[in-house]
């Protein structure tokens, strides 16, 4: 699901079980249409964007928009994704070029729990069926870092970003380009 918003969510929270008689009796809280809500009914921080679901003032929602949280709060769903991606693909990158049949099955195991735990619950459930449609590739370094890189721009088309050239994944992410501008 896009981060926009664009399939229909709820926008209260549910009342939570064990809550005292007054605050069952207040309204569920509003929060703003399209934000994606957790298992407890409440905004789901590492599902939305820093600014979809803070109350911001004109003035500081464009700077939210662009930066995100503050560096000592919990991710949004931009600042954890890109966290996320570096360590996957550094995975890759630290990958061997000849992987024993245990590293093989310990990488595709990891994948499987991995698309299981991700914190966006939104973005795991696409993830999962990803993984289901396209069998994680682990027979080298070659092969998962490109699996990688297309299950990437898989995520990237779904989010209306430009996809990636993968035949430059290991520069990026394990040599640095050739230019030299990594040295
Ligand atoms: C498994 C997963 C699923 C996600 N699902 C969602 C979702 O459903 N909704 C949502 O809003 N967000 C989702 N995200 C977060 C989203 O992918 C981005 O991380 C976030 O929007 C920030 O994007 P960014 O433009 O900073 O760059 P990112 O996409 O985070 O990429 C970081 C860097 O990786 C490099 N890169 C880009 N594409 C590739 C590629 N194909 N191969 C190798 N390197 C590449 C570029 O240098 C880029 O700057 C998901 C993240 C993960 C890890």
């Amino acid at each position: 699901m896009a981060r926009d918003g664009t399939e229909t969510q709820p926008t209260s929270a549910p009342v939570a079980e064990g809550a005292s008689a007054s605050a069952a009796t207040e309204p569920p809280k509003q929060y703003p249409k399209g934000v994606i809500l957790g298992k407890d009914g409440k905004p789901c921080r590492p599902c939305n964007t820093f600014a979809s679901f803070t109350a911001q003032s004109k003035s500081t929602l464009k700077a939210a928009a662009t930066q995100g949280p503050p560096k000592d709060c919990p991710p949004d769903v931009e600042q954890l994704g890109r966290s996320t991606w570096t360590l996957l693909h550094s995975i890759a990158a630290t990958y061997p070029p000849r992987p024993t049949p245990k590293e093989q099955s310990d990488i595709k195991d990891f994948m499987r729990l991995f698309s299981k735990l991700y914190p966006c619950w939104v973005c795991a459930e696409d993830f999962q069926s990803y993984v289901e449609k396209k069998e994680v590739k682990a027979g080298s370094r070659e092969e998962f870092g490109n699996w990688l890189c297309e299950a990437h721009n898989e995520v990237n088309r779904k989010l209306g970003k430009p996809t990636f050239d993968c035949s430059k994944w290991e520069e990026r992410w394990r040599t640095g380009w050739k230019d030299g501008s990594c040295d």
